[in-house]
């Protein structure tokens, strides 16, 4: 083929090229990222204007804008600045309270949908003591509703509860307070069950009904009514009886985990006709958002959280996440080992012992919690500084919920997690018979992997949102500094892999993700290594990074083995596999450049504006003929991205 060209020319030009055809890859994997950005965004407009015509249809657009709803003019407005004030110890309202509130005191019927911490309960508790006679509040769990009691009676608002440990008298004094005129008592927590089997507190209900006395229904963790919502309690189905006998009670429902059917479903439950719903952004802007490597030793770890604890945090509440009892346990006692104030929580401790560990952190006289995620519903301390996860959640939401205990004050708080490769499969092997289980395991992972993107616009998929990293204030480790990585082609590691498995395949042995890697570096059983694969001289986080990646791309996929005791994840060649046969299969990935540059991973040059990489293959790259320069064909896109990519037009 070589017509008489000379050899060197030929392949200084297929060097060219094929460098060229890495930029385009770059390229491409950026465009595919910002089409999954836009595809959101459409997602996200299309609902908006989709409920925005819906309620010009209905009439009603005036009426459910929250802007009408934010006027101070209303009647009551002066009485609720007053009792923000006076009774609630509040200087003023945060997101989407004053216009709940007042949708709520003109009778309409409400849905708030805002996240935990966000302030619900002052939504109905305010409007009560602003109200004449009393508000009946459905409370799923007795716990929520003791907490909720303490706050209130520490506030001088009058308010109890009836439940199955209610004493005969106590009964007997709020259904004589359901119908006084004279009564201060604003709130009356029940669970759904007392709605469902009394019929005495029914036909009270009725009496004080019907004496205009039941000022307002409010109905706490909503999305227990439906199926689909995460919590179903039977009880709650019964709750349509409410509106039906009392039709002019407004109702506020509130939740912090509604998608749309779960609300429609809840609407149709309640019996309620075209309530207003407002919903408020989960964006939690106090809150710093961070991912560390977890350290390959758990004395490592210690030694980390430790430092963290006694010098950033020192005198201040926290909470460490582990994913199992054993796990934080463990963690409970090496912490206590080195003098940190610490207890454990987990769902097989006595409730009494539970209850305990509770109080003494709320008291402060304990400084940690180290919990399952049982630790959950009803914690509602406002000055934890630091919610640690020694291993990532199950999902996004689930990392949001659980982070999303810090900070409930305001005050800036942190959110750490601790990203481990066996943590992966450990939480994988766990979730692996529930539907989505996996996808949703991999879109956590995905967050613990990025090390450009801005987490809050991470996050924000998770519920439908568009933020815009610009909203961040550099309150995530990803906008605050930036991280020393640079894209490289793991392409010729991936086919390494595939290879690996491929004859680990043929000699029908299994891979555990732990086989892989020794095999890949040359270490463990020798029939497991391929002889032509040089270990790669990265060190082991990079390759786990890699394996990882390849994991979310498809090119390797997981595969169980269920034994009587436990579920076994090995790694297999995956459906994109295929792809890495061809000679040019660019994957590109971001990595963090190591001090100590030895890596033989090529670094791409989409732009000229990128830095020279000591140590990498590609240093020649400056002579090289780029599709970036000079090219009046190309133009930069995203300048966001910290590498501006070229795109051809
Ligand atoms: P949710 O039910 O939405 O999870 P809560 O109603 O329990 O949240 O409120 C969480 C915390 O926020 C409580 O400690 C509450 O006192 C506090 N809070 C509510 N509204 C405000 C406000 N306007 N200003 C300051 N703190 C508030
Ligand atoms: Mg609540
Ligand atoms: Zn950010």
């Amino acid at each position: 083929m070589a017509d008489g060209g000379d050899l060197p020319a030929l392949v200084d030009e297929l060097e060219h090229v094929t460098s060229e055809l890495q930029a385009i890859e770059t390229q491409i994997q950026d465009l595919l990222e910002r089409q999954q950005e836009l595809i959101q965004s459409k997602r996200v407009l299309k609902k908006k204007i989709q409920s925005l015509s819906e309620d010009a249809e209905a009439g009603t657009s005036a009426e459910s804008s929250a802007e009408n709803w934010r006027r101070q003019d209303f009647s009551w407005s002066r009485k609720v600045q007053e009792e923000l004030k006076t009774s609630f110890h509040l200087d003023s309202f945060r997101n989407l309270q004053l216009e709940t509130i007042n949708a709520t005191m003109a009778a309409k019927d409400v849905f708030l949908i805002m996240p935990t911490g966000g302030g619900k309960s002052l939504c109905y508790q305010l409007p009560a003591v602003c109200s004449t006679g009393f508000t009946l509040v459905i409370c799923p769990l007795l716990s929520l509703m003791e907490d909720q009691l303490m706050v209130l009676e520490r506030l001088g608002v009058s308010a109890t509860s009836l439940n199955a440990a209610s004493s005969k008298d106590h009964v007997k004094w709020v259904h004589g307070q359901m119908i006084d005129r004279d009564s201060r008592l604003k709130l009356i927590y029940v669970t759904p069950e007392k709605i469902a089997k009394s019929k005495l507190f029914m036909s009270r209900l009725e009496k004080a009904y019907q004496a205009g006395r039941l000022a307002r229904l409010a109905i706490d963790e909503v999305h227990c009514c439906s199926q689909w919502g995460h919590d179903f309690r039977p009880d709650y189905k019964t709750l349509g009886i409410l509106k039906r006998q009392f039709p002019n009670a407004p109702l506020i429902g509130l939740t912090a985990t509604a998608t749309s059917p779960v609300l429609k479903d809840a609407q149709k439950i309640l019996c309620v006709q075209r309530p207003l719903t407002f919903t408020a952004s989960f964006n939690r802007p106090n809150l710093f958002y961070e991912v560390r490597p977890k350290p390959s030793s758990s004395s490592d770890f210690i030694e980390d959280v430790v430092k963290l604890i006694n010098d950033r945090y020192k005198g201040q509440s926290g909470i460490v996440y582990c994913f199992s009892q054993k796990d934080s346990e463990q963690v409970t006692m090496s912490l206590q080992k080195l003098g940190v104030r610490a207890g454990t929580y987990h769902a097989n401790m006595e409730a009494r012992d539970k209850s305990k560990v509770h109080t003494l952190w709320t008291e402060n006289k304990i400084q940690v919690v180290v919990a399952t995620v049982a630790f959950g519903m009803g914690i509602d301390k406002p000055d934890v500084r630091f919610v640690i996860h020694h291993t990532m959640s199950k999902s996004m939401e689930n990392y949001y919920q659980e982070s999303g205990r810090a900070g409930r004050d305001d005050q800036r708080a942190d959110c750490i997690l601790y990203s481990g490769f066996g943590d992966i499969f450990r939480i994988s092997s766990m979730v692996v018979m529930e539907n989505v289980g996996q996808q949703k395991l991999y879109e956590m992972v995905g967050y613990c992997q990025e090390l450009r993107r801005c987490r809050r616009v991470l996050i924000a998929k998770h519920f439908d949102e568009v933020w815009d990293s610009a909203q961040c204030n550099q309150m995530c480790d990803n906008c605050s500094s930036h991280k020393d990585c640079e894209e490289a082609d793991v392409g010729d590691y991936a086919r390494d892999v595939v290879k690996i498995l491929r004859h680990a395949e043929q000699m029908d042995e299994k891979l555990t993700p732990l086989k892989l890697l020794d095999a890949w570096s040359g270490k463990g059983v020798a029939k497991l290594r391929v002889t032509q694969i040089l270990p790669p001289k990265l060190p082991r986080d990079q390759l786990e990074r890699i394996i990882t990646h390849l994991l979310l791309q498809h090119y390797i996929r997981e595969d169980f083995s269920f034994t009587a005791y436990a579920t076994i994840s090995y790694l297999k060649e995956g459906p994109k596999a295929s792809a890495l046969r061809g000679p040019e299969h660019p994957i590109p990935l971001h990595m963090r450049r190591a001090g100590n540059n030895t890596t033989k991973i090529r670094f791409p040059r989409p732009s000229t504006s990128q830095k020279k990489t000591p140590g990498s293959s590609s240093e020649s790259g400056d002579k090289r003929r780029l599709p970036s320069q000079n090219s009046p064909r190309t133009k930069k896109i995203r300048s966001s991205s910290p590498d501006p990519a070229i795109v051809i037009d």
